[in-house]
């Protein structure tokens, strides 16, 4: 059958719509396995009807290409950490970033050879490049800062802003007369101005904000896909754009509200530190301040007897790798009769749905884990609250002092429960590098050490009969 350009349109309108249904499957943990598998079917729909399509020449580079992407993206998918995930994904769309540039850079090649040039390809190919280099180098500032291959530290100096704002002018001034004359010398000044953009407005930014930094690069990579699409007249390519645009943009928004933050103050507010010195001076304060702690028997003993637990995890379970150990807690604890729920901060961890994907692998049921609204009301009415590894999503003090930083941000109220078991390793700060004003309340109680240790150690005291 030859394929024609309108079987190709239909192919592409169904990818479209599988894309769309794998976008609603991935806002619920219980429909995001659908949704993913919604996206690939789209995803491989899509290239088949690509390399259908009249405009291919020949397939060996593509068959190659395809080839090795595919073996290399198998490797780093079969071999990555869940807590490397941020920085994978910043690798990536480094990878989306480039792309734009090279494809808006060769088809303008291409159309000037032909003779084809026109201002409205330019200023497509010109809107493609910007943001496309913009995302490359953004990026792998990002990957940088996250794997530690850079300080994760704002890097900030005088007149920063002032600087950004002079080069984002040079760059559109570039833009502005390369789609009005053609000119190569622009569009390569241009291309060099803005991948210099990327890396002076992603350096200041704090190693812990990259999260929603990503987002906003996500959502950048979506933007230069689209621009692309104009340029190569693939409207998939334009829709599917769009779709990661406006995720990418709505994500990075989610992540600013649930921090009580503007996207204004996470790019220009150099949030954030590097843990290490600040966090040995709080822990020191803290130690003088006389924070209780206590053994792991001692929340086992109030644990088995309760008629409640709540377990808040966070980043800290993240890193140790908790969630089977708790989902074994849980199992041990509901035997006895204690009813268990998990409550998730919207930015807990690391990433959006962190703390979901987690529990989900480790199949705790979906109707035990329940979202900040819904679980605030039941701390009140449960006998202990067991902290894996979160901080910040907790700490009062963002309710209660009105000069901390993370003030105005919404937390889960596990010290209104009878007993709050934190389980971390130190008394070093969260993320935000603020002290826990919970550390200090009567009911709260630190079980140091590594969160699995812990649990592990909890699991065989339950199954021990206790002590
Ligand atoms: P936090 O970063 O506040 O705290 C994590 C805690 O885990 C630390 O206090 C650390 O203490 C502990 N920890 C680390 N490793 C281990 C381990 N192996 N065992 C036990 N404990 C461990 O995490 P939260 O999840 O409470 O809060 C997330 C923070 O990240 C928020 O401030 C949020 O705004 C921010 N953020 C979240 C994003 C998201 O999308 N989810 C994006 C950007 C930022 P210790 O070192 O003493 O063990």
């Amino acid at each position: 059958m030859d394929f024609s350009v309108n079987h190709q349109a239909l192919a592409y309108l169904l990818s479209a719509i599988l894309f769309i249904l794998g976008l609603k499957g991935l806002t619920h943990p219980a429909t995001a396995r659908r949704g993913n598998l919604y996206a690939m079917l789209g995803m491989l729909i899509a290239i088949a009807a690509t390399l259908l399509g009249r405009e291919v020449q020949s397939y060996g580079f593509i068959i190659a290409g395809i080839a090795g992407g595919a073996v290399i993206g198998t490797i780093v998918a079969m071999r990555i950490q869940m807590t490397a995930m941020p920085q994978l994904v910043a690798a990536l769309h480094s990878f989306v970033g480039l792309a734009a540039v090279l494809v808006g850079i060769g088809t303008f090649l291409h159309y000037r050879d032909a003779g084809l040039l026109n201002a409205v390809l330019m200023g497509e190919i010109s809107a493609g490049v910007v943001i496309g280099a913009i995302t490359f180098t953004g990026s792998i500032i990002a990957f940088g800062k996250l794997q530690g291959l850079l300080s994760g530290a704002p890097v900030k100096f005088k007149g920063q802003h002032l600087l950004n704002a002079l080069i984002g002018l040079a760059t559109v001034t570039l833009a502005v007369h390369f789609a009005m004359t053609g000119s190569l010398v622009s569009l390569i000044l241009m291309t060099l101005l803005a991948f210099t953009l990327g890396v002076t407005l992603i350096i200041p930014i704090g190693g812990a904000d990259m999260p929603v930094i990503i987002s906003m690069l996500n959502s950048y990579s979506g933007w230069a896909a689209a621009a692309t699409g104009f340029t190569l007249h693939n409207n998939l390519l334009i829709i599917v754009g769009a779709l990661v645009g406006c995720s990418g943009a709505i994500l990075s928004y989610i992540m600013c509200k649930a921090m009580n933050r503007s996207i204004l103050n996470v790019v220009f507010g150099g949030f954030g530190s590097d843990s290490g010195a600040a966090g040995e001076s709080a822990g020191a304060q803290a130690a003088e301040k006389g924070v209780k702690s206590a053994a792991i028997e001692d929340a086992v003993y109030w644990m088995e007897d309760a008629g409640k637990v709540i377990i808040v995890p966070g980043y800290g379970m993240a890193v140790a790798q908790a969630q089977h150990s708790l989902k074994e807690l849980m199992e041990l604890l509901m035997a006895r009769g204690v009813e268990v729920k998990f409550a998730i901060h919207p930015v807990a961890g690391r990433m959006p749905g962190h703390m979901n994907v987690l529990l989900a692998e480790a199949d705790i049921p979906y109707d035990q884990v329940l979202e900040m609204d819904e679980i605030n009301p039941e701390f009140p009415s449960a006998d202990v609250v067991l902290v894996v590894g979160a901080n910040d999503v907790v700490n009062p003090a963002a309710k209660e002092d009105k000069t901390s930083p993370i003030y105005g941000m919404p937390i889960l109220e596990a010290g209104r429960a009878r007993q709050v078991y934190f389980l971390k390793r130190s008394m070093r700060p969260g993320y935000s590098g603020v002290d826990n004003l919970l550390f200090y309340q009567d009911n709260t109680y630190l079980v140091f050490g590594d969160a699995k240790d812990t649990i592990d150690g909890m699991n065989s005291a339950l199954k021990g009969g206790g002590h």
